[in-house]
C-alpha cells in the first residue's frame, strides 16, 4: 500500500490509480483490529467501507469535496446521527444520537469518511484518559503510559495510524495535551470559531472542537471545513472565517514571537525546556524576533479554571437524571431516590468529584467567594494576553510540564493530575487559539510537545508558523 504524507498526496495517489480507497479503509480497519490493546476506539463503523467506491469515483471525476476520502475518527462526545454517543460514561452507554453535530455534517458534506468514535475521559474530564467507562487507553510510544486526555483515543488513533485524522474537544487542553503526549499536531480554535452544536457540554463557555492530525496541512484543511457561523450555536462567531490552507511556507512572514517566562519556570521538565528553546533559537537564526514577555496571571490558571469549569459542569450534567434518556437505576424508591441512585450508579468517580466541587462553589454561601471571584479573575487572563499581543504575534511555550506518565501514576492525586493542564488552560480562559507541535522525543523515547498561542481569530498565523516549523526546522518527515 503506497504511503502518503498528507491529504493532497492521498488524493493524488487515488486519482492516478495507485491507491484504492477501499483498500485504504480496509487497511485502517485491519490495523484497528491489530491494535485493539490500545483501546483507542469505543465504536468502529465497518459500514463506512460502503462509501469507498462512490467517493473514489467522485475523486476521479473531479466532483469531490475538500476532504474526499479522508478517514476521520471522532471523539465520543460529538453527535453523529444514528450512532452511539456515550461520552465514555455508563450514564449514556446505550444512547444513540438522533442528529448530526454541525461539524459532522460539514465533514460529510465534504466527502470525509467517518470510521468510528474514539475513547476519551468521561464527559471530557481528565488529563490521562483513565476516567473512561470503556477502560484506559494506551500510549502507542510506550504501552505502559497514558496517551493524555481527555481526547486520548483521538490522539492515539492518529499517532498509531488507525485513521488519517481525528476530531477532539478542548476545554482546558484536551486536544493539545494528548497531541503532545502522542507526538502529533492538535489545534484548539478560538472560542466561537467552530460550532458547538452537537458537542456534549462539559463547561460551555470553555468548550471547543478541533482537529488532530499528523501534519499541519491536514490540520488546516479540517479547520477550514469545520469553522464558520452556525445559527444553531448562539456563541458562534458571526463572520466569514479565513482560508487556512497555505502552501507557501518559505515566504512566511517573520512574525514576532514572545516567550512567556512564567511557562519556563519550576515544574517544567528540563528536556522539554531545552527542546522548546532550541526551536526558538532556530527561529531566531532564521530571522524571527524572539522576546521574553510576562503573563503574570499564569499562576492562578489552574484554580480559576477548576472553579469555573466545575461550576458549569455541575449545571450541565444536571440533565442526566434517568428521566428522559440515558441510564436509569432499577432500585426501588421514590422520584428523588431514582435521581440519586441513577447518578450514583452511573457517573464515574472524577465526574462526581467535579459535580460536587461545582455545586459547592455555586452554593449560596460561597458563590461570591469562589464563582463570582473566579469570573472576575478570568477577565484578567484575557487582559494578560491582550497586553502580550500588543508587542508580539505568537507566543511559544511548552504544551505540558512533563512527557507521558505511567498508567496509574497520578490517579490517586487529583491535584497532581490537574497540574498537567498548567500551560493549556490559559488559552481556554481567554478564548484564544492554541496548538501543539511535536518537536522531538526525550531520552525515554517519549514525544515532546511545543505550544503556539495566538490572539483570537488568528489561527492563520498559528498555522503559517507551524507549517514553517514542520517543513523547515523539523526533520522528522
Ligand atoms: N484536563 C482538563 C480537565 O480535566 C481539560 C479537559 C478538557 O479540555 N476537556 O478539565
Amino acid at each position: 500500500m503506497p504511503e502518503y504524507k498528507n491529504h493532497s498526496e492521498k488524493i493524488h495517489l487515488i486519482k492516478s490509480g495507485l491507491l484504492s480507497l477501499k483498500e485504504n479503509i480496509t487497511n485502517f480497519l485491519n490495523k484497528i483490529e491489530q491494535q485493539k490493546h490500545l483501546n483507542a476506539y469505543n465504536f468502529v463503523f465497518d459500514d463506512c467501507l460502503t462509501q469507498a467506491d462512490t467517493i473514489e469515483e467522485k475523486i476521479k471525476s473531479g466532483t469531490c469535496g475538500k476532504l474526499a476520502g479522508m478517514v476521520i475518527a471522532v471523539k465520543d462526545v460529538i453527535a453523529i446521527k444514528d450512532k452511539p454517543l456515550t461520552c465514555s460514561s455508563n450514564i449514556l452507554k446505550n444512547f444513540v444520537s438522533i442528529y448530526n453535530a454541525t461539524v459532522i455534517q460539514k465533514l460529510i458534506d465534504e466527502d470525509a469518511i467517518i470510521i468510528g468514535k474514539t475513547n476519551c475521559d468521561e464527559f471530557a474530564m481528565g488529563s490521562s484518559n483513565e476516567n473512561s467507562a470503556f477502560g484506559f487507553v494506551r500510549n502507542p510510544h510506550d504501552n505502559e503510559r497514558v496517551p493524555g486526555g481527555s481526547s486520548g483515543g483521538s490522539a492515539v488513533a492518529v499517532a498509531a495510524n488507525l485513521c488519517d485524522a481525528a476530531l477532539g474537544s478542548d476545554t482546558g487542553g484536551s486536544i493539545r495535551q494528548p497531541a503532545a503526549f502522542c507526538g502529533i499536531y492538535g489545534l484548539k480554535p478560538t472560542y466561537g470559531l467552530v460550532s458547538r452544536y452537537g458537542l456534549t457540554a462539559y463547561a460551555s463557555s470553555f468548550d471547543t472542537i478541533g482537529p488532530l492530525a499528523n501534519n499541519v496541512e491536514d490540520l488546516s484543511l479540517i479547520l477550514e471545513t469545520i469553522a464558520g457561523y452556525d445559527e444553531k450555536d448562539s456563541t458562534s462567531y458571526n463572520n466569514i472565517p479565513e482560508k487556512y490552507t497555505i502552501n507557501n511556507y518559505e515566504n512566511a512572514p517573520k512574525l514576532k514571537i514572545g516567550l512567556p517566562k512564567e511557562y519556563f519556570g519550576s515544574g517544567l521538565n528540563e528536556e522539554i525546556k531545552l527542546a522548546v528553546l532550541s526551536i526558538t533559537e532556530k527561529l531566531r537564526q532564521n530571522g524571527f524576533t524572539i522576546t521574553e514577555i510576562s503573563l503574570p496571571m499564569t499562576e492562578y490558571a489552574i484554580s480559576t479554571y477548576y472553579i469555573l469549569t466545575t461550576a458549569e459542569a455541575s449545571s450541565n450534567l444536571a440533565r442526566y437524571d434517568g428521566v428522559k434518556y440515558g441510564y436509569r437505576s432499577q432500585l426501588k424508591g421514590d422520584l428523588s431516590d431514582m435521581y440519586i441512585n441513577t447518578r450514583s450508579e452511573a457517573f464515574g468517580h472524577e465526574v462526581k468529584n467535579r459535580i460536587m466541587l461545582g455545586t459547592y462553589v455555586l452554593s449560596a454561601g460561597y458563590y461570591d467567594a469562589y464563582y463570582g471571584k473566579a469570573q472576575k479573575v478570568r477577565r484578567l487572563f484575557k487582559n494578560d494576553f491582550d497586553n502580550a499581543f500588543k508587542s508580539v504575534d505568537i507566543l511559544i511555550t511548552p504544551t505540558t510540564p512533563t512527557t507521558a506518565f505511567k498508567i496509574g501514576e497520578q490517579t490517586n492525586d487529583p491535584l497532581e493530575m490537574y497540574l498537567n493542564d498548567v500551560y493549556t488552560t490559559t488559552a481556554n480562559l481567554a478564548g484564544i487559539p492554541g496548538m501543539n507541535i511535536p518537536i522531538g522525543k526525550d531520552k525515554k523515547g517519549l514525544p515532546i510537545g511545543m505550544q503556539l498561542l495566538a490572539n483570537q481569530f488568528e489561527e492563520k498565523k498559528l498555522l503559517q508558523l507551524a507549517l514553517y516549523i514542520q517543513n523547515k526546522l523539523l526533520n522528522n518527515r
